[in-house]
């Protein structure tokens, strides 16, 4: 397939070999109209322990590479990544559906973890200090914790790869990626642009496969593989983790959210609707943070329903490489299914429809903005993580019951809260049990911010200053030498 004349990859990237490559396993779709973009190779148990071997031979040469070397390599992943920045915008759109601004704005987003690690790599603190009895030194050096499986979701493929790939990298890892088949050009993609940045080409391997569990046999099965960082479902996640646990392999989980967001009554009102449809809307709904319950003060819920409403009806679905276009498809039939099914049920229970409901017919998997209010306890939207553009809002009187509604999940992985009163919104958002949580604001991601979730919604942080401690080992040398405790 071509992009802006650059001829995209299909084959696995096993260390420096492209294998299979014009070998058509899995067919790669644009969820604007259907269309098969390309077919790419599927990797198979054979390609996995082909992909560690190579992942060791680079781990053996990457982490011996000074911190300033991997940040020069980091920073170049960065600058290609913004150089490149149209053709990468244009694949995440074919393949996933985003609009093209939207998926700038992931490119932006994910190559800026290579520039926050870039800094950060050569900022780690090893220390040496005295114990307090005086007879020994306290020394603490970090390494990085080997070889190291990445699996990643299909909602945005470069930013959930470069969040893993660069703090694994800049702690001098080598890495295994296993991207959603939904959307592995992207993948594959960055992955060579990475090795055109200086990392070398057994660093870093990138194995789509149809059969996901087989390659996650043989990468758990293996003692060289030391860490897995996954990104996706809690369902696939519990998977992982029970794997895991037979060699007890370090485990970083960013999965599945259920979001409230809670419309105080001092509330701003026009930044609480525009901040909502941001939350709700970005890349259609299908965001591990979107607002997935809409709390909202009584004296609000009427007027803000219907704003929001307004707002949502206005916006523009189609094809997201088309200019004026505000909202994009879904991934896939089943997820458009899914949606369409969770509305379908919540209003044959008796919600009320303010717009949108209507599944178009047409080629793509399009759903219209979907704005549901007097949401009825039994309707199953109320529970589950929606993953499209429907806005579910429900009113209260009392703030501390909206709070233990918020919690009353497993998931705990975002939360917003609008209020114009700061003190109010801070002691609301320290009630909420979520890992992340924005304040009059719908986007807050920053790789400079430590993401991830509480509860059943994740173990361990990405971005931020700890987010380089996933991939690290703490040692402690304990050191004595003749007249160390005077
Ligand atoms: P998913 O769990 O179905 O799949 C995620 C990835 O896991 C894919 O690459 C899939 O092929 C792979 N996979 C499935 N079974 C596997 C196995 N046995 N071994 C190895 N890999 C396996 O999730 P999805 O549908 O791609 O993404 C949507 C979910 O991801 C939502 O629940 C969303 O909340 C979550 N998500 C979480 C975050 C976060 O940061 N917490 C970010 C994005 C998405």
């Amino acid at each position: 397939m071509i992009v802006d004349d650059i001829t995209l990859p299909t084959g696995l990237k096993i260390g420096g070999e492209w294998r299979h490559t014009g070998r058509a396993d899995i067919p790669v779709y644009n969820p604007a109209n259907e269309s098969l973009l390309t077919s790419i190779a599927s990797a198979d148990s054979q390609d996995a322990k082909d992909a560690i071997d190579a992942a060791s031979r680079g781990f053996a040469e990457w982490r011996k590479t000074s911190p300033r070397h991997r940040s020069e390599v980091l920073r170049r992943a960065y600058h290609l990544m913004q150089e490149r920045k149209e053709t990468i915008a244009r694949i995440i759109t074919l393949e996933e559906g985003k609009t093209l601004n939207e998926a700038r704005g992931e490119v932006n987003y994910a190559s800026e973890f290579f520039r926050w690690f870039a800094d950060q790599v050569v900022q780690m603190n090893d220390a040496l200090s005295s114990a307090p009895n005086g007879d020994k030194a306290i020394m603490v050096t970090h390494h990085p914790v080997g070889v190291a499986y990445l699996v990643t979701p299909w909602n945005f493929p470069a930013a959930m790869a470069t969040r893993k790939i660069a703090p694994a990298l800049a702690a001098g890892c080598s890495v295994i990626l296993k991207p959603a088949t939904e959307t592995p050009l992207t993948a594959l993609y960055v992955a060579a642009l990475l090795t055109e940045a200086g990392v070398p080409d057994d660093a870093i391997s990138v194995l789509p496969s149809k059969s996901a569990r087989s390659i996650s046999e043989v990468m758990f099965a293996d003692e060289r593989v030391r860490k897995v960082s996954f990104t996706g479902s809690t369902e696939v996640g519990r998977v992982l983790l029970h794997n895991a646990a037979e060699r007890v392999v370090n485990s970083s989980m960013e999965l599945g959210g259920n979001a409230p967001l809670l419309v105080l009554d001092d509330a701003d009102f026009d930044t609480a609707v525009e901040q909502t449809l941001v939350a709700k809307i970005r890349n259609a709904g299908e965001s591990c943070i979107a607002a997935n319950r809409i709390y909202v003060a009584r004296q609000h819920y009427q007027a803000f329903s219907e704003a929001l409403a307004a707002k949502m009806g206005a916006l523009i679905m189609g094809d997201g490489t088309q200019d004026g276009v505000d909202i994009g498809p879904l991934v896939n039939r089943d997820t458009q299914k899914k949606v369409a099914s969770l509305v379908d049920d919540a209003v044959a229970k008796g919600a009320n429809l303010l717009t949108g409901g209507v599944q178009p017919s047409g080629a793509g998997y399009f759903y219209p903005p979907t704005v549901l209010n007097d949401i009825p306890e039994n309707a199953d939207i109320r529970y589950t993580e929606i993953f499209g553009p429907v806005a579910v809002i429900i009113p209260f009187d009392d703030e501390q019951a909206a709070i233990d509604a918020a919690n009353n999940t497993i998931f705990g992985l975002a939360a917003y809260v609008m209020s114009s009163d700061a003190a109010h919104a801070v002691s609301v958002a320290k009630q909420l049990e979520a890992g992340v949580v924005g304040i009059n604001k719908g986007v807050i991601s920053d790789p400079a911010a430590p993401f991830g979730g509480m509860k059943q919604s994740g173990l361990g942080r990405e971005g931020g200053y700890v987010g380089i401690n996933e991939f690290t080992e703490t040692q402690y040398i304990g050191l004595d030498w003749p007249g160390c405790s005077q």
